[in-house]
């Protein structure tokens, strides 16, 4: 079985939803949740490693075929029946088990499903608290009614989001993401988010054709920071990402990656504006 912190290879396991990953954060295994198996997002950021990303809704997925994925595949893990050629020591109990995959988890039709599946098993393995479980999201689907129960179900359950923000400006959100919305609706969408659930924000930065986010950019990003601490948000925090992975999407050419010493000066900017922050060059 493939596992590597370079190649989030979705088919590592050889399964349809679930996949291995080591987290190059915890050193451990955390276990990928594919509900889009598909490569459907409504996004199209311009730093995604997806490759063959389509823009739309997700098929519906087989909720059945899920849980006897995750359950088998967890049982395996603990057992140490699978990862013979994984670094040694790799602690057999996943750090995270998190909705991630080729698109947006909570288009999922069986989004607040698979959360209640999910906590389920999770429990019955008793893997909680240590296991935590995680939703990577770009946030765009907050307001839903099927996707805010997903959300009240994974607080209930202590997990945790992870919300996408590349970006604090109109432009920016058109520029890296190809999203129309705007920051005012991002904004109130991550409100709810961190209303719902401890929320992080996941923040993924890149030079285009060699230049830096701009200063007019990161001081757009820091203003949004001190209002989330004025507005009361209760962020957990900010995890800044640089280009670790290989870049699928058109233009991947102009896209490089920022020094770890960039990084490094933008979190402690980040910090003095009221957040903390962490960073994964
Ligand atoms: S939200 Fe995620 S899956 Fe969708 S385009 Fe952006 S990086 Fe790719």
């Amino acid at each position: 079985m493939r596992l590597s912190t370079d190649r989030h290879d979705r088919d590592g396991a050889g399964l349809v939803y679930v996949y291995p990953v080591l987290s190059r954060r915890s050193g451990g295994v955390s276990v990928g949740v594919n509900l889009n198996p598909d490569k459907t997002c409504n996004f199209r950021c311009a730093y995604c490693q997806v490759d063959g990303l389509v823009r739309g809704k997700p098929a519906d997925i087989d909720l059945d075929l899920l849980g006897t994925e995750l359950r088998g595949f967890l049982g395996d893990l603990l057992a140490g029946a699978v990862g013979a050629d994984w670094p040694d020591p790799t602690p057999r109990q996943p750090s995270d088990v998190a909705f991630s995959g080729d698109g947006e988890p909570t288009s999922s039709p069986r989004f607040a499903e698979s959360v209640a599946l999910v906590a389920t098993i999770l429990d019955e393995l008793d893997l909680r608290p240590q296991t935590r479980l995680v939703l990577i999201t770009n946030g765009s689907l907050v307001g839903r009614e099927g996707v805010a129960r997903g959300l009240e179900l994974l607080g209930r359950a202590q997990g945790e989001v992870w919300f996408k923000l590349d970006s604090a400006t109109d432009e920016g959100l058109r520029r890296i993401n190809d999203h129309p919305g705007g920051i005012e609706r991002v904004y109130s969408r991550l409100a709810a988010c961190a209303r719902a659930c401890r929320t992080y924000v996941q923040t993924c930065v890149f030079t285009v054709d060699d230049e830096p986010p701009t200063e007019a950019e990161r001081a757009a990003y820091l203003e949004l920071v001190r209002r989330s601490v004025r507005d009361g948000l209760g962020l957990a925090g900010v995890q800044l990402y640089g280009l670790a992975r290989e870049v699928r999407q058109p233009g991947a050419e102009r896209l490089g990656r920022l020094g770890a010493a960039w990084l490094e000066a933008f979190a402690a900017e980040i910090e003095a504006a009221g957040l903390p922050a962490v960073t994964r060059p």
